[in-house]
């Protein structure tokens, strides 16, 4: 595994960015901050006309998005946008010179990487995939993990770049083409199981009579901690606050590719399962732009506990 480093020596680079989301929004602006001159292109002409505002050139379509681009940067949904994208004979590799390069960042499947890869390599174009996590304040502050799949001549090319939307000392050369997806998938699916698990055993305390900061305090300071109950969780637990910069729609996307990814490797998974169809459930009963920790909702809905610290504002509880 490589571990970048700022050069320091970076020059300004012509990029196309496409998917200007949640994520992409900040990331597209970050390239801007580092002086690159990125033209932007999303189905969504409002956050076309917002990137134009923080200083990217907007454009009404792909190709006029990648005109006289040497890098294309995508963030978008999944592995159906991925593949639209960037494959086919209207496809954005097919448009790209020979030598450019394409950073793939969206959290997508190592099949549609595949049929990526086989396209760039048939036009001469460099592919790195390159999915990310932080949730979307990392990508406000550009301080993103990023994890990186592809050839090392294609991550030291795509490396000036990530360090514009990345903090440099997270952002990994995972291996060959694919490796990226992997490693974020697997971990997209540990934190996951951390909520559930999280989830489960403060309501559970609570309702067996323990207060709730001081079964969080010695949670936190017992074998069992993790990043997820000392840190993550207390958006909920302060403000209520299931992190809606994350939809329910791509947390199940994103679970439902972590068991592909392990019906693929041949491994059977049965927590991974279970997790995956607790948030399919979370996402029926919240929607599917509901916040990604809304799988702890469904544990406060089922005893009528919310689980908020006593300064959480009340308006904050989930019956409110
Ligand atoms: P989002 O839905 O907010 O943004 C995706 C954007 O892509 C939208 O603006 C949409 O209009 C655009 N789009 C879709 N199809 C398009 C097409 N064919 N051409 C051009 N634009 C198109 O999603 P997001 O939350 O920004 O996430 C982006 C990716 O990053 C996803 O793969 C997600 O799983 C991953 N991710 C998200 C977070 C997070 O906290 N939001 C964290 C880590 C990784």
């Amino acid at each position: 595994m490589t571990r970048s480093l700022r050069s320091g020596h970076d020059h300004p680079r012509r990029i196309a960015f496409v998917g200007l989301g949640h994520m992409g929004s900040h990331m597209c602006r970050n390239l801007t901050t580092a002086g690159h001159d990125v033209s932007a292109f999303d189905l969504d002409r409002r956050a076309v006309r917002a990137a134009a505002r923080t200083g990217a050139r907007p454009t009404r379509s792909l190709r006029e998005c990648l005109e006289e681009a040497k890098i294309l940067i995508t963030s978008l949904p999944g592995p159906p946008q991925v593949r639209s994208v960037l494959c086919g004979a209207d496809g954005a590799i097919a448009q790209l010179p020979p030598g450019a390069l394409v950073i793939e960042m969206s959290t997508s499947s190592r099949e549609v990487g595949r049929e990526v890869l086989s396209a760039a390599r048939a036009h001469h174009v460099e592919f790195v995939d390159a999915p990310v996590a932080g949730q979307t304040i990392r990508a406000e502050a550009g301080t993103l993990a990023i994890y990186a799949g592809g050839s090392k001549k294609a991550f030291a090319h795509a490396l000036p770049v990530l360090e514009a939307m990345g903090d440099p000392n997270q952002i990994f050369h995972l291996g060959p083409s694919g490796s990226g997806y992997a490693v974020k998938l697997l971990l997209n699916l540990m934190w996951f199981m951390h909520a559930v698990a999280t989830a489960e055993a403060l309501t559970v305390g609570v309702r067996a009579g323990v207060d709730l900061e001081r079964l969080h305090t010695a949670l936190v300071h017992s074998p069992a901690n993790s990043g997820f109950l000392e840190r993550d969780v207390r958006m909920v637990l302060d403000r209520g606050d299931y992190d809606e910069g994350f939809a329910m729609k791509l947390v199940t996307k994103d679970l439902g590719l972590a068991v592909d990814l392990a019906r693929d490797a041949g491994v059977p998974v049965e927590m991974a399962s279970l997790v995956e169809q607790l948030h399919q459930r979370a996402r029926l009963s919240y929607g599917d732009e509901a916040g990604e920790m809304s799988a702890i909702r469904l544990y406060e809905d089922a005893v009528g506990v919310p689980l908020r610290s006593p300064s959480a504002p009340a308006t904050t509880r989930p019956d409110s």
